[in-house]
């Protein structure tokens, strides 16, 4: 991850943390989103860093979340 990378967050509050539905702001429901560079989001030090998620990223943790969800699945079948 560099300084230059793009990040989606929110446009109402610009958090990732609340496009990605951790911590939602009040306007969520009508907000949009848009996108900063990681070097604009650090000098408006609104979140921490780990929020701050390239579109790669994102999905190969969504990935990583169906592996995990389709092994805890299996595991049950074969339990019972
Ligand atoms: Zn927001």
């Amino acid at each position: 991850m560099s300084d230059s990378d793009q990040i989606k967050v929110c446009d109402q509050c610009l958090r990732a943390s609340c496009w990605q539905g951790v911590y939602m702001c009040d306007d969520n429901l009508t907000a949009g989103t848009t996108r900063k560079t990681i070097r604009e989001l650090r000098e408006l030090k609104l979140e921490h860093e780990s929020y701050w998620k390239t579109d790669d990223e994102l999905t190969d943790d969504r990935i990583a979340e169906i592996e995990k969800d389709t092994f805890i699945d299996l595991l049950r079948r074969i339990d019972s």
